[in-house]
């Protein structure tokens, strides 16, 4: 039923909350069966590890050398690594982007000065999608006031095996409010972390590129992995 890719990871060279490697993380999911990852790093924002005060290019250039190295890690696997990453737009809120590359982020260096909806144009002017990440994850730098913004997003994650009861199954009332694209992901930040084997999606084919990911998605053909089960689509009792 479908090729499983991770939608949702995070490594040390890019995300200072992540203990491994890009390419111990790439390891780790191959060997438990994914045919591919999407590294998300924690992006200008957020919990990044590439300092801010460097020239945009320079910038831009580290969060793409973590991509790089994991695709190095790749090679002769049999396994894809994609680029994406997690944009944190502020109140402690967040979204995953696919579909753009660094030369996307290269010639846009005003991203920091851009609101969310200036943000998410730019992704659509040039082929990208946006997916609201754990839209209800109740934390203490989260501001529960300020709701996720399904007006503009293209998906919403459903399933991240990093929440709390109950926090997905009201992603999932979200999502079932328009044709959303579906994601569910590990939000993963460790190579030992369980949570490899516990979420993806389930493509119909081998994608090789962050646009052939967001492509994949776009058409809605996927399956989903929620809490190691293989899924057609996600319904109330596979949450928690
Ligand atoms: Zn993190
Ligand atoms: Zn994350």
């Amino acid at each position: 039923m479908g090729y499983l890719y991770e939608t949702h990871c995070h490594s040390s060279q890019c995300s200072l909350c992540a203990i491994s490697t890009a390419q111990e993380l790439v390891r780790a999911y191959c060997i438990k069966g994914y045919a591919g990852l999407v590294l998300t790093d924690h992006f200008i924002w957020g919990n990044t590890a590439v300092p801010r005060h460097l020239p945009w290019e320079e910038r831009m250039r580290r969060y793409y050398r973590a991509y790089l190295d994991a695709k190095e890690a790749a090679a002769g696997l049999d396994f894809d690594v994609i680029f994406g990453f997690e944009h944190a737009y502020g109140d402690g809120k967040e979204v995953l982007v696919y579909g753009v590359e660094l030369d996307f982020l290269l010639v846009n260096p005003d991203i920091p000065k851009l609101n969310l909806d200036q943000f998410v144009e730019r992704i659509h002017e040039a082929g990208g999608i946006v997916i609201q990440a754990h839209p209800y994850r109740n934390r203490s730098y989260v501001n529960m006031a300020v709701g996720p913004r399904a007006d503009i997003v293209d998906g919403i994650e459903v399933y991240n095996a990093g929440n709390k009861p109950g926090e997905d199954a009201q992603a999932l009332h979200l999502a079932w409010e328009k044709d959303y694209i579906i994601t569910c992901g590990g939000d993963v930040h460790w190579a030992q972390d369980e949570r490899i084997g516990s979420a993806g999606v389930l493509l119909p084919h081998r994608v090789a590129t962050s646009k052939e990911f967001a492509h994949a998605l776009k058409r809605r053909e996927h399956g989903f992995l929620v809490k190691g089960k293989r899924l057609g689509s996600v319904t109330e009792a596979d949450l928690d």
